[in-house]
């Protein structure tokens, strides 16, 4: 946030009000402030501090929004149903209606069922009740230990609850976003291995949350204290790099917006001009994206131009681009096509005078006032009007239409996923042959368009062309191109559609339509359909006479083979859930393929990496580039923490000084694999063995031995192929059988 100083006591708090607020106003928030004082008069924060601290920073982030008065109020009072005696009914009395639902609203969203488990019995609180703001005064009412980690699906039932809300009440998740932003804020109090998980938690789901509200005053700052935490050591850098020229770079910066203002004085544009801090994680960002270390830093220097109106925005671009060269594809026009969240800039980039670029941002004030607070900016035009609260409905309809699924994912962790493709991710704009502009999230394909224009065109569609020329329905769509749907006149999706091994599908919002149409082809069908899925699965991984189906439906959870079918057939259940669940090859020599059952550690433990020429010393897998088997690697050895295993394009191994730190490793025995015989059939046709071979190459699959014969147009393919486990087999198998052409890709089972 711009202010930060936070107020620490109600007077402070009064002080920051709105100017908007009336005497009576200020009178409910004094109220609510000597409530929360006395409730939480007992407990401390994990910094020490008394615990109203916490609500009173709350209250004053929102003030810092402009919330209207009842927010703050509620904000004051966030944590007293939860964690004092205050109930809700006290509240009801004493502060009415409006509160008492903000405050019922979240609470809600961390109120969660209690657990039993055979070996433990406590109730689980979001992370920021458990952990972020553990408050010491009854300490044993609460579980000390964080349960989340044990337990995600319980992580994810906050977040889906929280984003619920979203659709309920907004200003229930300001008060959650301000609640977070306070507790990041105050991370450092808690426990190292803490910090990291909930910092990671709040940049994957509570960042992208503010932007997609627009609120960039919070996002930027929950970016900025999670990267602290998720990359102490890149982030340290960063600012040490930032902080060495800090005083000759605002010298200069100061200048260059005296400069800036004059020139365009001169033309009769009246702009405000400033310097533009950079935000270290979005520096970082800058880093990696274009691969390009510490120039990058060297170079950041960005000024903001604020002029009346848009065609001011215009003129004084045009002015900036005669006066200094502009950077190549540095220029975007976010006037003309908003971002989704309503973003409005012109965005540039000129070689300054020195030689040297200079990022410039060109927007009208009320753009600006828009792009700093979002959804929250509709507050501060008390005078109505203006078309901020149409902005505002228009905010709130967009994101319910990004969530039109959100009712049919029950699952919760299936849901946090949604939001993430759905919601949070970046879109995509594409045309449809009229020329009406169609969003979609980044990496949509044609049946996500389809669905998108219309449900029945996303059924009936066989296949689709971009600019003209027919494309594959996996095809990833790009910005600019049309899109036409091919259709057929009767018949709905197919099954295959729903496998995610095969990425034909990509919105949450086409997946719950063909569950529907699944749902609504009668019952027997779908047994049959989802029996046939079934079978030709075992057969193609070469389970079949192997597996038990009762046993496979009971363990699953399903009453009877009948019920697991049609859960398939549904679509509610995918093929993928069920091939780690199939019975393995007894592991009698080294030719059989493990199950994927055994659970797999997911943890950084790398015993495995050989590190060639020192064998036995401790590694670990760099946290800044996260190398996965198959990168080029390298190892770096630390002081007295083993080796640390980089990706050799990781920028700090590229600007690493201390190259005789550096030893050559490989992914050795990390990656073990077993040689497979597959068959393939299908219709031959030139460039068909080629295909194949792409899809094995693209996924880093090696190939043994092939041979291919040819009887009267059919085409038989047999390959020994390397892969490490089942569910490997299953993907390749499923996409081999999806290349034009072929008929069945199975392995091959001798006898
Ligand atoms: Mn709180």
């Amino acid at each position: 946030m711009k202010n930060t100083t936070v107020a620490v006591t109600i007077e402070g708090l009064l002080e920051q009000l709105p100017d908007y607020y009336r005497p009576s106003d200020k009178e409910l928030i004094k109220r609510a402030y000597y409530l929360a004082e006395e409730a939480h008069r007992p407990q401390k924060r994990a910094s020490g501090e008394p615990y109203v601290m916490h609500c009173l920073a709350v209250a004053s982030i929102l003030a810092e929004l402009q919330v209207p008065p009842a927010v703050v109020a509620a904000g004051l009072l966030h944590d007293t149903v939860e964690d004092t005696e205050i109930t809700l009914a006290d509240l009801q009395r004493d502060f009415g209606g409006e509160i008492t639902n903000l405050v019922d609203g979240v609470t809600k969203l961390t109120n969660l069922p209690r657990v039993s488990r055979d070996d433990q019995q406590a109730t689980v609180y979001d992370v920021d009740k458990t952990e972020a703001s553990q408050n010491t005064g009854e300490s044993d009412q609460y579980p000390k230990a964080s349960l989340l980690g044990r337990n995600p699906d319980m992580a994810s039932e906050t977040l889906r609850k929280t984003f619920l809300a979203m659709d309920n009440d907004i200003r229930v998740v300001l008060i959650k976003l301000a609640d977070r932003l306070h507790n990041m804020r105050t991370l450092g109090f808690m426990p190292d291995h803490k910090r990291k998980r909930i910092a990671k938690q709040t940049l994957e789901i509570f960042a992208p949350l503010a932007n997609r509200m627009g609120i960039w005053q919070v996002k930027w700052e929950l970016e900025d204290l999670s990267f602290r935490y998720t990359e102490p050591q890149q982030y340290k850098e960063i600012a040490s790099h930032l902080a060495s020229r800090r005083e000759i770079r605002e010298k200069k910066i100061n200048q260059m917006v005296v400069q800036l203002e004059k020139i365009l004085k001169i033309e009769g544009i009246d702009a405000t001009v400033s310097g533009r801090p950079k935000h270290i994680y979005s520096i970082y960002r800058k880093m990696i994206g274009k691969n390009k270390p510490f120039e990058m830093v060297r170079d950041i220097r960005a000024v903001r131009v604020l002029v009346p109106g848009v065609p001011d925005c215009y003129s004084a671009l045009g002015l900036i681009h005669t006066r200094w060269r502009p950077l190549p594809n540095e220029f975007d026009d976010y006037i003309a096509a908003p971002k989704d969240n309503h973003y409005q800039s012109l965005h540039t980039a000129v070689i300054h005078d020195d030689g040297r670029p200079l990022e410039i941002q060109i927007r009208t004030h009320d753009m600006h006032e828009s792009a700093e607070y979002g959804i929250a900016s509709h507050w501060r035009y008390k005078e109505g009007g203006s078309g901020q609260s149409s902005s505002y409905n228009q905010r709130i309809d967009d994101i319910r239409r990004m969530m039109e699924w959100r009712t049919d994912v029950d699952d919760a962790t299936e849901f946090v996923e949604s939001m993430k493709t759905d919601v949070f991710q970046d879109r995509v704009y594409v045309f449809t042959p009229n020329g009406d502009i169609i969003d979609l999230p980044a990496g949509s394909t044609p049946i996500d368009f389809a669905y998108h224009i219309h449900t029945d065109v996303g059924h009936r569609c066989r296949g689709a062309k971009v600019n003209g020329k027919l494309v594959s329905l996996s095809y990833e769509l790009k910005t600019g191109e049309q899109v036409s749907i091919l259709t057929t006149k009767r018949g709905g999706p197919s099954r295959d559609w729903l496998n995610a091994n095969l990425g034909l599908v990509k919105t949450q919002r086409a997946k719950s339509k063909m569950r529907v149409w699944f749902r609504k082809q009668n019952r027997e069908q779908n047994i049959v359909q989802g029996r046939t899925l079934l079978e030709k699965e075992l057969q193609r991984v070469g389970v079949k006479e192997k597996t038990n189906l009762e046993k496979l439906a009971r363990e699953m959870g399903f009453r009877n083979v009948d019920d697991l079918t049609l859960a398939l057939g549904h679509g509610d259940l995918s093929i993928n859930a069920i091939i780690p669940q199939l019975p393995a090859d007894e592991e009698e020599t080294e030719e059989l393929l493990p199950s994927t059952k055994s659970p797999q550690s997911d943890t950084e433990a790398t015993d495995a990496i050989k590190v060639v020429g020192l064998k036995g010393l401790l590694t670990h897998v760099a946290k800044c580039c996260n190398p996965t088997a198959g990168d080029e690697i390298v190892g770096y050895i630390t002081r007295g923490r083993g080796a640390s295993i980089h990706r050799s394009d990781c920028p700090n191994i590229l600007r690493t000084q201390d190259t005789e730190r550096l030893v050559k490793v490989s992914w050795g025995s990390l990656e073990r694999t077993y040689p497979v015989p597959i068959e393939v059939t299908s219709f031959d046709r030139s460039g068909l063995f080629g295909d194949i071979t792409y899809v094995l190459s693209n996924d880093g699959i090696n190939m043994l031995d092939a041979t291919v014969k040819t009887d009267r147009g059919i085409a038989k393919i047999s390959l020994v192929i390397e892969v490490s486990d089942i569910e490997e087999l299953s993907r390749l198998l499923a996409r081999i059988e999806n290349i034009p052409n072929v008929l069945q890709a199975q392995r091959h089972n001798p006898g």
